[in-house]
């Protein structure tokens, strides 16, 4: 499975009803059953995943969450919702750390006792992490470091090699253009690194590293066979059906 490439679909608070939803993921499983080296996963609203759930497992195609609790037992915890629930619809990768959340006060620390709640529970974290800004003088470097520390802070060696890590930078996300694929490639390494050196050599090869900001059906052959990533974490283009099947497909055909 680890040497399948990933396209992760983050929906994020679309499309509208759960018709539509029904209707874009029918879209996608038929598209992702047709697949060979690439799994796909969509990552709905929390209330289109059972909706959007067949009761026979799609080929190629995962159920994921947007976000996910630390609070790991039942209890007085009013609108949060846990990694078993979650793992009961059928969840298996649950998305933590986007900028989104971040914005609405997820900090490193809580992205870690989400990050634990979810290796636990023995589903795929996506980390996400990303600067803010690229300074000429490499200091964002320094602050992809201290986030991924931070973030797997209380990881064992063991489970980072199950994380995925998915490296949007900020600036880039929502945007009229993705990274260059060539500063792509520059920084998935980088991250790697931090990898390695975190948590050793076997870590440090293993781990996904994905690629996301504004990639589209157009530049994602790029990003993928330059930028060298194992894959990508798509936002507006993974709701638009036409542009998201092509990218799969993209993707898939990549050498
Ligand atoms: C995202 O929010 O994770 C994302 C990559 O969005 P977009 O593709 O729309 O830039």
């Amino acid at each position: 499975m680890n040497h399948h490439k990933l396209v992760v679909g983050n929906w994020k608070m679309n499309p509208g009803s759960v018709a539509e939803a029904k209707k874009l993921v029918s879209r996608i499983k038929k598209a992702s059953a047709k697949l060979s080296n690439t799994e796909v996963v969509i990552c709905p609203p929390l209330p289109f995943i059972v909706p959007c759930t067949r009761r026979r497992k799609p080929v190629g195609m995962f159920m994921g969450a947007q976000t996910v609790s630390w609070e790991t037992e039942s209890g007085p915890h009013t609108g949060e919702v846990s990694v078993m629930m979650l793992r009961d619809l059928g969840v298996e990768y649950i998305i933590v750390g986007h900028s989104e959340q971040r914005k609405r006060g997820d900090t490193d620390e809580t992205v870690s006792r989400r990050l634990k709640a979810i290796l636990e529970s023995g589903l795929t974290p996506i980390l996400c992490i990303g600067e803010a800004l690229r300074d000429e003088s490499g200091a964002y470097l320094e602050s992809l470091k201290n986030q991924i520390k931070a973030s797997c802070a209380n990881v064992s060696h063991k489970d980072a090699k199950r994380i995925v890590i998915a490296y949007e930078p900020i600036w880039a996300i929502g945007a009229a253009e993705a990274m260059k694929a060539e500063d792509v490639y520059e920084t998935s390494l980088f991250v790697k690194k931090v990898f390695s050196d975190l948590f050793g050599a076997d870590a440090g090869l293993k781990v996904k590293v994905l690629y996301g900001g504004s990639v589209t059906f157009r530049n994602a052959h790029d990003i993928m066979a330059i930028g060298k990533v194992d894959g990508l974490l798509v936002g507006r283009e993974s709701v638009n059906a036409p542009g998201f099947i092509e990218l799969i497909k993209v993707v898939d055909d990549v050498k």
